[in-house]
């Protein structure tokens, strides 16, 4: 296991606090991911000392008040941001998500207990190392996801660490501990306590890991999604793993999630779990291209094909069409991965594939006598299909001594 290095504005914030006679440690994911030897994305700090004693001594114009109540406060360091959280329990969670009050404590282990994960309840500062009370670090060495305390307690209090634990399992390719697993299934109804909000990041978050399929666990997804059917999900989970990873690609993975939905199907899904219009747009092409699949046309259509697309989409929509392509049928993976390189020839190449990259535009052929209107434009795309075929340059004269011949038949 590796060594936990602060960073520098860490460091020197706890170092402030200890200064001034607060306990203060790093917390929580930053510990885990230094562990695991992975640079941590954010530093977490958790404090003896209440929020307005922390916006007492880094100044109100250093912090930002994000959750005062919950004795969270935003210090602004470097050009970065440390949230720094006062060492708290939590009171009864009456609505199975979010804890009815929170009592501040003077000490860092009863703040870890009240963590989700023992990977995710360890604490660290240079004076006294390493705080873990509840054996994370081992769980790290093992590679084992385990609730802190009985869990399902820690489910009951707060449904969203159902979604969390697979979440981190499929992150780092943990295997889960089975009391913990069994507690997460049994305990699945209680997700209806979480806002699609929550459940949209969560399940975003797992898509995203590098292989996820071990963690769609048929009963979890059965309560989320419940339009899918149990043996689609079975078979979309090897289509899945085999796509990108990284929330870049998202698109590409929920598309081999939801494939069997049908574009319809899988547009009203992402919508009903608030997905961004970005998202759902994207996921809603690649679902309905992917059943036009392209490795059943015939091998001499390639480029036409990868043309129409370009035509159509940008590049990078056909490229994730290609990796969608190569997950559904992994004995072609091959194939698409030319397609994929052909596009992007094709386009940075800037060869013609919209009507606004031919030779004329709609002026040039009202100039040579084509009147105006709708038949100007099917010429005009008549023209396209005629140049990306191959059956005709996307030069000036070729394309107009078409046009004539066009617009009059
Ligand atoms: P990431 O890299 O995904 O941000 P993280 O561990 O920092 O991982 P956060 O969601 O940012 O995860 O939460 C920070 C810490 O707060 C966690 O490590 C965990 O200790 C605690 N935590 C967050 N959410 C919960 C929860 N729902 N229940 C209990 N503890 C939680
Ligand atoms: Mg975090």
């Amino acid at each position: 296991m590796q060594n936990i290095r602060l960073d520098a504005g860490a460091a020197a914030l706890l170092a402030r606090l200890h200064g001034a006679g607060y306990a203060a440690y790093a917390v929580g994911g930053c510990v885990r991911d230094s562990l695991l030897g992975r640079t941590p994305q954010d530093w977490d700090l958790c404090t003896s000392a209440r929020p307005e004693q922390v916006l007492a001594l880094f100044g109100e114009g250093q912090c930002i008040p994000t959750g005062l109540q919950h004795g969270t406060v935003t210090i602004k360091y470097g050009g970065q941001l440390y949230e720094t959280t006062t060492f708290r329990t939590e009171g009864a969670y009456t609505d199975g998500r979010h804890p009815d009050e929170v009592h501040f404590v003077p000490d860092v282990r009863q703040d870890l207990a009240r963590r989700d994960f023992t990977i995710n309840a360890m604490a660290y500062n240079d004076a006294e190392g390493l705080i873990d009370p509840f054996g994370g670090q081992q769980d790290l060495q093992q590679g084992i996801l385990r609730a802190v305390g009985d869990p399902a307690t820690r489910f009951e209090e707060d449904a969203l660490r159902i979604l969390r634990l697979y979440r981190f399992a499929a992150r780092f390719g943990f295997a889960i501990d089975p009391p913990t697993g069994q507690a997460a299934r049994a305990l699945c109804a209680h997700l209806d306590c979480v806002s699609v909000e929550r459940i949209e990041e969560e399940l975003s978050k797992l898509l995203a890991a590098p292989a996820p399929a071990a963690y769609l666990d048929e009963k979890i997804l059965k309560v989320i999604i419940p339009e899918l059917s149990a043996p689609a999900l079975q078979a979309a989970k090897p289509v899945v793993d085999a796509c990108p990873a990284g929330t870049e690609d998202l698109p590409v993975r929920w598309a081999a999630l939801l494939m069997s939905l049908g574009e319809d199907g899988t547009r009203k899904v992402l919508k009903r779990l608030r997905c961004s219009n970005a998202c759902i747009e994207q996921t809603a092409v690649l679902v309905r291209e992917a059943f036009a699949a392209p490795g059943q046309d015939a091998a001499p259509d390639t480029a036409i094909r990868i043309r129409k697309l370009l035509g159509r989409y940008d590049l990078h929509t056909v490229q994730r069409l290609a990796a969608l392509g190569a997950a559904m049928e992994p004995e072609q993976a091959a194939d698409f991965a030319a397609q994929a390189e052909l596009a992007a020839q094709l386009d940075a190449d800037g060869v013609c594939c919209r009507v606004s990259q031919l030779a004329v535009n709609g002026r040039d052929l009202m100039a040579a006598g084509i009147p105006a209107g709708p038949g100007l434009r099917r010429t005009l795309e008549a023209l396209l299909d005629a140049v990306v075929r191959g059956q005709l340059l996307n030069e000036r004269q070729c394309l107009l001594d078409a046009a004539g011949q066009i617009s009059a038949s």
